[in-house]
């Protein structure tokens, strides 16, 4: 029977596969695929771990005491049985055959149809097997993790990697109840043409990482797990943020045809990837982008950025396991992006750990419920970087560095007070001297503030007068305006960058930091929205940083656009108690 499953959407498109299903509290569980070569030989992984599982049950079961409860030895008989029942390991041998999964990942694949069949029965009892299937699968894990780390020293592979070609077999959609940032940049390399999330809100990292992967994704849709099975069949419409389990043909043959459009769109659009992004009255605007990691400067380029607005740096510090980069690794890391940018200014921000970006494999849930309550209000970003000065003089010194390759800007995250902003410029001053100690070189970079706190954006003329250039982060300045939790899908309907409070921040940002000759960028979601290209040009930006993918389509809005027309007409949708609605009237639907 066809479901719709509804949340919300985060990157644009049609995405058609069969569901990959994984428990969240299976993430950091193995996921790969295996080569057709390597099939009989993870099919004997796993029945070495049975063997090896069996053999520890026996073992268990003989050297009970004698005055253990009878119930105990019973227990060991049904685990071993359960242990050879085909609907356990056979039934994972056919994931391991036929969708090319690793043992690990077929086991937990498994278990998750096991789970579904057991909640399902009537009878309580029954009912309550499905532990007793969790802990064998748990005894085959352990045991499958110990034959890995004698073999190679690593017991944990990450999700996603090991992506082969799946050419001419089914695509795969993952879904999920929440995956962490850090492990959604592990997909970047993956073979899933889409995703979808029980949790999350359109400006979460965990949607922010996905929509720079450009492909279809849904967050938010709340029962997704519990309703889809592994291996059904999914379109996801990105457009809509809508789900659609196992379509009807006719549903199906609708989705294709769209598509087959959208990806046409897309090729109309990336023929734009070079032209030069100028309104029509001639003035020129700069489209940045957004990057994670070094790796994705090249595609930066290809897209057509003229430089890198943000560098998410917080991204090389996480999943390390404690294991933070030093100087050496982070300087590598910066001049990596550097030289792949040729030239082309990057803008590298300091580290914004916290909030839903924390140090350790965390998803939101567990961070609210594990850790602090507010986490977005607490040690986050260079709030954290003052309380680990050494750190932040570290980074500091491996972004100086970097800049003897090409041009580097330093931007600083959520600055609000006065003592932050003289603090950060002693530690920027202290680094450069510890480089002129030991003779390191380095050039001029310039120092830009994040202004995604409104007391940040009420008090801008301060910002402008001790920092080069400033950069709007419109994602945490709606977020902490309107006091939305961006990842939290229960109030996202309540995260509004249309609301009146939030536009007057913006022009007023935008406004006096242009009079004050300060160069300003808008890097959050917005700058890649074409529903607020016009906006913004109308409000004096002329700087927009965005995933690289979002290029050509804001430069298509910006090719069309007359900024002179557009100032008088920004002030009718900033008068306008229906900002929305004026603007869709005045600029046209994106
Ligand atoms: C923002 O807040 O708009 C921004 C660009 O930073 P991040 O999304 O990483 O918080
Ligand atoms: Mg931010």
């Amino acid at each position: 029977m066809s479901i719709q499953v509804f949340g919300m959407p985060v990157s644009r498109g049609v995405a058609i596969g069969r569901a990959v299903l994984v428990a969240s509290s299976r993430v950091d569980v193995a996921h790969y695929f295996v080569p057709d070569a390597e099939v009989d030989r993870e099919i004997e992984r796993l029945r070495a771990a049975r063997d090896e599982v069996a053999q520890e049950l026996t073992v268990l079961k003989r050297d009970l005491p004698s005055d253990a409860p009878s119930e105990l030895s019973a227990l060991m008989d049904v685990h071993l049985m359960l242990l050879h029942d085909e609907s356990l390991t056979g039934a994972t041998k056919t994931w391991i055959r036929e969708r090319h999964y690793n043992a690990e990942w077929a086991l937990s694949a498994q278990l998750e149809v096991l789970a579904r069949q057991f909640d399902e029965m009537e009878d309580d009892y029954l009912r309550e097997r499905k532990a007793d299937v969790e802990q064998v699968v748990e005894r085959l894990l352990r045991s499958l993790a110990r034959a890995n780390s004698g073999a190679d020293g690593s017991a944990r592979a990450v999700i996603g990697q090991g992506a082969r070609d799946f050419a001419g077999e089914d695509p795969l959609v993952l879904v999920a109840n929440d995956v962490a940032p850090a492990d959604m940049l592990q997909f970047k390399r993956s073979v899933f043409t889409g995703f979808v999330t029980d949790v999350g809100g359109r400006t979460s990292h965990t949607a922010i990482v996905a929509r720079s992967m450009d492909i279809p994704a849904v967050v938010g849709a709340r029962e997704a797990s519990r309703l889809i099975r592994q291996d059904d069949w999914l379109v996801i419409d990105g457009d809509a943020g809508v789900v659609i389990v196992n379509p009807s043909p006719i549903v199906l043959e609708e989705y294709r045809f769209r598509q087959r459009a959208s990806e046409l769109e897309r090729a109309r659009l990336d023929r734009l990837r070079f032209t030069p992004a100028v309104t029509l009255d001639g003035v020129p605007v700069e489209l940045l982008a957004n990057i994670e990691l070094p790796g994705d400067a090249a595609g930066a380029v290809e897209a057509g950025a003229v430089g890198v607005g943000l560098f998410r740096s917080e991204f090389l510090f996480m999943n390390r396991d404690g294991n933070l980069p030093d100087e050496e690794e982070q300087f590598e890391s910066y001049r990596a992006a550097v030289l792949a940018m040729e030239g082309l200014p990057v803008t590298i921000r300091t580290v914004d750990i916290g909030a839903d970006k924390p140090l350790e494999r965390l998803s939101v849930q567990d961070l609210r419920h594990e850790h602090s309550l507010n986490p977005a209000l607490g040690l986050r970003a260079i709030r954290w970087s003052l309380a680990e000065p050494a750190m932040f003089r570290q980074q500091l010194r491996a972004i100086l560095r970097a800049s003897a390759f090409g041009k580097v800007r330093v931007l600083v995250p959520m600055v609000a007070h006065r003592s932050q902003i003289h603090q950060t410029l002693e530690a920027l001053a202290r680094a450069k001297q510890q480089l002129d100690d030991v003779g390191k070189p380095y050039s001029r970079v310039e120092l830009g503030a994040m202004i995604e706190i409104p007391a940040a954006a009420l008090t801008i003329d301060l910002f402008v007068k001790h920092f080069d250039f400033v950069s709007i982060g419109t994602n945490d300045l709606i977020q902490y305006t309107l006091a939305i939790d961006r990842a939290d899908e229960a109030v996202s309907h309540l995260y509004d960058p249309w609301h009146p409070a939030v536009l007057q921040l913006l022009s007023t940002t935008i406004a006096r930091a242009n009079a004050a000759g300060r160069n300003v960028c808008v890097c959050g979601e917005m700058a890649g929205d074409p529903a607020f290209t016009e906006l913004l040009l109308g409000m004096g930006l002329r700087s927009f940083s965005m995933h690289p993918a979002r290029i050509s389509s804001i430069k298509q809005r910006v090719l069309r656009a007359d900024s002179r027309r557009l100032v008088s007409q920004v002030q009718q949708v900033l008068a306008s108690e229906t900002p929305d609605i004026e603007a869709t009237r005045l600029f046209g639907a994106s």
